[in-house]
């Protein structure tokens, strides 16, 4: 059931004031010092947003009312507006956000135990060209900026209780984070410090369609987050086709910067494999990715495909699923299936805002 809310918030910004949190903590220190302000001001006015969950300079209630003022001249905390809000009964809630351009991007909140994760976008649409996914149905627009990507953070932290806080961060919603590096890292190094949202790097995990060259420029991070690759098939053939990006990759380039990843940072490797039916959850798919995976450290999270209004896939059946695992765990690798939370309010990425935009 879908408990669509009202239209929320009010239009987005019309002026040309400067979105905070593109802005580094030195680059406000250095606009406080040009305003004759000492620099710990800086570390309050981040602790108000981050912490706080403050989204006005006007409740910031330690800073001097001149400061104040002179913050509400020059900046906004949150440049978007939310055009839709959706919410699922197992605690799934998912925002549309209007960015100031126009373009409009997928975050969600999942609720599981203790656990509360958030699904971050990194880029408008997607140049990956996946077949079976709705973000890049129409190619990229273009990437987030590295304020964009901390608002869909600080949003969904805002829909959660004062005694409650975020404790996951995956960057799985719409685009290629590893196209739109360096800003995502830097929202990521804001996400993860103490005086940002203060969640640990462990508890962060990138998604990538797997571009190596930006798999190597990640290892070198001074933090390792966790990296998840979108494989999807065992053979190069299959993967071309469900992955047009790999027809320029090629499947052993991907695993080997996945390997090196995994030399270089110690983290565990995800593999993703979306289970399309009778495309590539054969008995014979499952035999070979298990050849694939053998003597690597992975889990191999397999997700059911969620359907995508227009697009021909299917879901597998249950029987063929169960083959499928049982194959896997047989061969011995660690192997999760998930049902995906809130596939009910298309929380698969892409699709609410492709549902909005067939709807007009
Ligand atoms: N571009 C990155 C991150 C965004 S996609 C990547 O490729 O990993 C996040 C995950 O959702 C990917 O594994 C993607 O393949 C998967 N996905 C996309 N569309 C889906 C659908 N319709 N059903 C199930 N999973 C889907």
């Amino acid at each position: 059931m879908i408990h669509p809310l009202p239209l929320a918030d009010s239009p987005p910004p019309t002026d040309d004031r400067q979105h905070l949190l593109d802005w580094s903590p030195e680059m406000l220190v250095d606009w406080l010092a040009e305003q004759g302000q000492r620099s710990f001001r800086g570390k309050q006015i981040w602790h108000w947003i981050f912490r706080q969950r403050v989204t006005e300079f006007s409740a910031m209630s330690d800073l001097p009312a001149g400061l104040r003022e002179a913050l509400e001249t020059q900046f906004v905390i949150y440049r978007g507006t939310v055009s839709r809000e959706e919410n699922s009964p197992d605690g799934t809630e998912k925002l549309l956000i209007r960015l100031a351009d126009g373009g409009e991007i997928e975050c969600v909140l999942l609720r599981d135990g203790v656990r509360r994760s958030i699904c971050v976008s990194s880029q408008v649409g997607c140049a990956m060209g996946c077949v079976f996914c709705a973000s890049g149905l129409d190619g990229v627009d273009r990437n987030l900026t590295r304020g964009e990507i901390l608002e869909q953070m600080l949003r969904l932290q805002g829909h959660l209780p004062a005694t409650e806080r975020l404790s996951h961060i995956v960057m799985m919603g719409m685009g290629e984070p590893l196209a739109n590096l360096d800003r995502v890292l830097g929202a990521l190094d804001v996400a993860r410090s103490p005086a940002g949202l203060g969640i640990s790097p462990r508890r962060i995990t990138i998604s990538t369609v797997g571009l190596p060259v930006a798999i190597d420029r990640l290892a070198k991070h001074q933090v390792p987050f966790n990296l998840a690759v979108s494989l999807h098939a065992p053979n190069e053939a299959l993967r071309s086709r469900l992955v047009p990006i790999n027809r320029k990759v090629g499947l052993a380039p991907v695993m080997e910067a996945a390997d090196r990843y995994f030399a270089a940072s110690g983290r565990r490797l995800t593999f993703e494999y979306v289970l399309l039916g009778d495309l590539n959850d054969t008995p014979a798919c499952a035999r070979q990715l298990a050849g694939l995976m053998r003597g690597r450290p992975v889990l191999v999270n397999v997700i059911p495909y969620n359907p995508v209004a227009g697009l021909p896939y299917q879901t597998p059946s249950a029987a063929r699923i169960a083959e499928f695992r049982a194959i896997l765990e047989g061969a011995g690798v660690n192997v999760q299936f998930r049902q995906r939370k809130g596939s009910e309010i298309d929380a698969a990425c892409g699709q609410l805002r492709r549902n909005r935009q067939a709807a007009g």
